[in-house]
């Protein structure tokens, strides 16, 4: 079935107990089991089934279901937020001595994971350049496990070629992560590019609304983890009985090896579960995420455009536009949409970048993208504020930029507020 039909319907059907036709929220902690035999096997991995709510939930499964369906993946796995999804994806396979290589124009939260957190537990990441698919190539050395970057960068707006890192990570063995956050599956299939494991901020736009926060791995069920390079998924593994993730399943397990052991070692163990009620806050907001990425773009875009001709701003970063470093990506990795965020940089640097945030009304001032309604920030004074000047355009932020996370009001009502906005920083 096409998108739009698998938003509304996969992953859950009528409840079988109580003809329910929305899906039900399970507010449980633990489930019932049928025997002793049927426990053991629970336990043993021999059977599939529910245990304990910090491991599975049935709201969660369904949850789960939906986003691998959407994504084109094997199986998905819900986490508490982005940032946990992100960990964890990481997690799974690596362990101290390991390096991952990555992309450097981050998400800020995951940079600070990788460049800060990750060298507690002797974990190492290079970064390169997102846009140099061999300079990925040239940071791979024996002991990288993976490489990782974002689809559509934020607040750059750079566009990665996804196919091209696929194959360098291929090339070298290696498995490629993406954060699809900013694209969702309406505008990129990451895994129909090469991408092995592909993780979401359920936050954003999946869930739409702002009222939540939850993440998701989604294992495209196809790389071979049996090597050398991946010790944590063939040698027995003491935390489960022995087993060798990427031998010991049964054959119909075997494609999501990755995320089984992703379920029943660090989501078990480290705990960064979804609660069952945000499950499915972001099960409800994925019914309608076509419309809403379809409206997000194409109000972007007016937005862009009418930033593009204003005389007070210098420049425009939007990749629906001919002309943008993006544009030539646009078709193949953003369905021609051109995304849901538009960054621009206003005459008169950091001062008149404050006053353009004073002087918006129906733009919410606020950390967060992805909301149904429109969001702004400026983020050399909040988000980047903690980088020195040279750390600040390195990530390219300068002083006058601001992030617009355009919402899907009418789009009148979007420039008009934009234009009011302009004409208080000018003053
Ligand atoms: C927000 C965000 C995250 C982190 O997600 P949370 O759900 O807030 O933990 C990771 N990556 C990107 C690109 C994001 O926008």
């Amino acid at each position: 079935m096409k998108l739009e039909t698998l938003c509304l319907h996969a992953g859950t059907s009528p409840d079988p107990t109580t003809k329910s036709r929305a899906m039900p929220i399970h507010r449980t902690t633990a489930y019932v089991f049928d025997s002793t035999e049927h426990a053991a096997n629970l336990f043993g991995l021999r059977e599939l089934g529910n245990i304990y709510s910090r491991i599975m939930n049935p709201t969660q499964d369904a949850l789960e279901q939906r986003v691998a369906a959407l994504e084109g993946g094997a199986a998905g796995l819900a986490h508490s937020s982005g940032t946990a999804a992100i960990f964890n994806a990481i997690n799974n396979i690596c362990r101290a001595g390991d390096e991952i290589v990555s992309a450097g124009n981050l998400y800020g939260g995951t940079f600070t994971m990788f460049n800060d957190i990750f060298p507690q537990f002797g974990l190492k990441v290079h970064f390169v350049d997102a846009n140099d698919p061999d300079a990925f190539a040239a940071a791979i050395n024996d002991n990288t496990r993976a490489l990782f970057c974002e689809t559509l960068s934020n607040p750059a707006c750079d566009v990665t070629d996804i196919e091209a890192v696929a194959a360098v990570a291929h090339g070298h063995g290696l498995p490629l992560i993406v954060d699809a956050t900013f694209t969702t599956p309406v505008l990129q299939r990451s895994i129909d590019f090469g991408a092995d494991i592909v993780v979401n901020s359920l936050t954003k736009w999946m869930g739409g609304h702002g009222t939540g926060i939850g993440g998701m791995v989604v294992d495209a069920g196809r790389f071979d983890w049996r090597g050398d390079k991946f010790p944590l998924m063939n040698e027995p593994d003491s935390s489960y009985h022995g087993l060798r993730w990427a031998h010991d399943l049964p054959e119909e397990l075997a494609p999501i090896a990755y995320l089984l052991r992703m379920r029943t070692v660090p989501l078990r163990n480290l705990g960064a579960c979804i609660s069952p009620d945000n499950a499915w806050i972001f099960a409800q907001g994925l019914e309608t995420l076509p419309l809403r990425m379809e409206r997000h773009c194409t109000n972007a875009h007016q937005v862009a455009r009418y930033l593009q001709e204003h005389e007070q701003v210098d420049w425009v970063r939007y990749p629906g536009l001919p002309g943008d470093p993006a544009f030539d990506k646009n078709d193949k990795y953003l369905n021609g949409m051109g995304g849901p965020m538009v960054v621009f940089e206003i005459q008169g640097g950091q001062a008149a970048g404050q006053a353009f945030i004073e002087g918006l009304e129906l733009f919410s001032h606020l950390a967060n993208v992805g909301d149904a309604k429109s969001l702004a920030i400026h983020p050399a004074t909040t988000t980047h504020s903690q980088l020195n000047p040279e750390q600040q355009a390195g990530a390219g932020i300068t002083p006058g930029l601001v992030r617009l996370a355009v919402g899907i009001e009418h789009i009148d009502d979007i420039v008009a507020d934009i234009d009011r906005a302009l004409a208080a920083a000018n003053s």
